[in-house]
């Protein structure tokens, strides 16, 4: 069983109609609608309660954190209200091997940028219409995609988008003003296998699409731990051979 956490954020889909109208329970409950199944379990955590507070607890304890196998993360105009010592606790799991999926605006989130160490500012303009590109057929996340899909309106997210290299790169994203980007992206960190896949902008119904939810499901697939432990540097002493 691969035990998946989602942090929504949560707002936009409480304060904004057009939100509501796609996603009247949040982004969160399709991304579990379509994750779970006999073979993934499904938790969700929101920044904001259904009274438009922001939480006191977020519920990414420790203690669930130890139980989280990939941490999926989508998050827009609070990303500075996400206390640093739960993005320092979700740092340091996905450094001991716990996989994380950043979906979207979370490429702005405190925990996307400091596993990047870089600012992952990019060009942006809503909305454009997008065909995302697999231009890495044989990779685990790009199984059962077709060779390129459309995704109607979307918003145009364009290079140059500030992350180190990827280690893999798996789909460009190319938008009606020519602009291009890297839509999907894969990054160690430490033991922790880290995923960045573009579309899901809260007003469109991007993450309904069939060939979005093929690529987060492979993704949590390819994120789960097959190692985990945690970092240290001890003085090593000599085995004789
Ligand atoms: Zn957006």
């Amino acid at each position: 069983m691969i035990k998946v956490t989602i942090f929504n954020e949560y707002k936009h889909e409480q304060n904004n109609e057009k939100a509501i109208a796609v996603y009247p329970d949040g982004i969160h409950n399709v991304l579990k609608g379509f994750l779970e199944c006999d073979e993934i379990s499904v938790r969700c955590v929101t920044l904001f309660d259904k009274e438009l507070n922001i939480k006191e607890d977020i519920g990414l304890s420790d203690e669930v954190l130890s139980n989280t196998d990939v941490l999926i993360w989508w998050g827009h105009v609070a990303h500075t209200k996400v206390p640093d010592d739960v993005v320092e606790r979700c740092h340091k799991h996905i450094m001991d091997g716990m996989g994380a999926i950043f979906l979207h605006s979370a490429h702005h989130s405190k925990l996307f940028k400091k596993l990047m160490g870089t600012t992952c500012n990019l060009k942006w303009r809503f909305p454009s219409k997008e065909r995302l590109w697999n231009i890495n057929p044989a990779h685990p996340i790009m199984q059962n995609v077709p060779e390129y899909f459309d995704i109607g309106l979307e918003e145009m997210y364009g290079e140059r988008f500030d992350i180190p290299t990827p280690d893999e790169l798996l789909m460009i994203g190319a938008f009606d003003g020519y602009e291009v980007f890297r839509a999907a992206c894969t990054f160690q960190r430490g033991y922790g296998k880290v995923f960045y896949f573009q579309p899901g902008h809260e007003t469109n119904p991007t993450f309904y699409i069939p060939e979005v939810q093929t690529i987060i499901k492979n993704a949590v697939y390819w994120a789960k731990p097959l190692y985990r432990q945690s970092f240290g540097a001890p003085k090593y002493e000599k085995v004789e051979l």
